[in-house]
């Protein structure tokens, strides 16, 4: 997509930096299929978001996390997500929007869908971007050409990732992040909670963009195998990120 398009499809959705790949390939938006491992009640919600698959099986990440971990943290974590979404949303203006548009409009009093469309929406990238393959990843292109641009080189790039992570208090994420008025500068932050760089109307200005890769350091995320050891969990996810498909993400 050139710029200009890429604009006039922004300015369409209202919402900034949000047209594809993220709206199409990432989110379960109505069609998208259901995990068949999925208690049938955790997706009996009439309309709405949908649980994403993995794409892959739930001890594919093993040594790095856990089958067990994964199992939870999709089937039960994540569909929890989309089923209280699916819920607030019932009745509420903001039904049918594209998920990327709700978070970008939403305040920070709308606790429901601020909780659980950042819930889903963050877990959907969580998914996408980790790789089952043992062989290492690289970035390459125009990634790795913003990637040093904007950092001086992929190390950097992921100590600051590491370190973000780290220094988190409580639970929340860290980001890579496209600017959005500088589609070269990547950068990296981190949000609380369920919060991510899409939510133009709760967090911080510097911390908007679009996100390319997110990092879950909420403890149900590593506790089973990891414990308190979030470094070490961290630094496994940094060596199972597929960089093709934060590259994909990029506008
Ligand atoms: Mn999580």
């Amino acid at each position: 997509m050139d710029k200009r398009t890429f604009i006039k499809l922004s300015g369409m959705a209202g919402a900034g930096l949000v047209a594809a790949p993220l709206v199409s390939g990432l989110i379960g938006c109505g069609n998208a299929p259901v995990d068949p491992g999925t208690p049938a009640a955790e997706n009996a919600a009439t309309t709405g978001f949908t649980l994403p698959e993995l794409g892959y099986a739930h001890d594919a990440l093993e040594p790095a996390i856990d089958r067990q971990t994964m199992k939870i943290h999709h089937e039960r974590h994540h569909a929890g997500y989309v089923r209280k979404l699916n819920a607030a949303l019932e009745g509420h203006a903001m039904g049918g929007m594209s998920l990327e548009a709700l978070l970008a409009g939403l305040g920070p009093d709308d606790t429901g869908l601020r909780n659980n469309g950042g819930g889903h929406f963050n877990h959907a990238l969580f998914w996408k971007v980790l790789t089952p393959s043992s062989e290492p990843s690289q970035p390459s292109g125009v990634l790795a050409d913003r990637i040093t641009a904007s950092f001086g080189n992929q190390e950097t790039l992921l100590t600051a990732l590491s370190q973000a992570a780290g220094s988190r208090f409580g639970s929340g994420w860290a980001w890579l992040v496209q600017d959005e008025s500088q589609p070269n500068r990547l950068f990296v932050c981190s949000t609380a909670n369920q919060d991510n760089p899409l939510m133009k109307g709760v967090v911080d200005t510097h911390l908007q963009g679009r996100p390319l890769l997110g990092i879950d350091v909420w403890e149900h995320a590593y506790y089973l195998n990891y414990q308190n050891r979030r470094t070490d969990y961290v630094a496994a996810v940094l060596d199972r990120i597929n960089w093709s498909e934060v590259a994909a993400l990029m506008a």
